[in-house]
């Protein structure tokens, strides 16, 4: 997965969601660490729908 960071609101929702723990918040953006299985928890949680699979285009 990636964060659209065009869309996020550095909310900090999609933290907890993380089975791996690999959402963290670095500065003023939300990064996803190295080791995403794309179980899919982050993207129900976040309330701006801005986890997208890695192939989807930022538009
Ligand atoms: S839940 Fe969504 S809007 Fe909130 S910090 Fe995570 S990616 Fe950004
Ligand atoms: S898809 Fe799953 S493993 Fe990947 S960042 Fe989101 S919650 Fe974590």
């Amino acid at each position: 997965m990636k964060i659209n960071m065009s869309e996020c609101g550095v909310c900090e929702i999609c933290i907890e969601s993380c089975p791996l723990g690999l959402i963290k918040k670095k500065g003023f953006k939300m990064i996803i660490q190295e080791g995403c299985e794309n179980c899919g928890e982050c993207q129900q949680v976040c309330p701006m729908g801005c986890i997208i699979e890695d192939e989807e285009v930022i538009d």
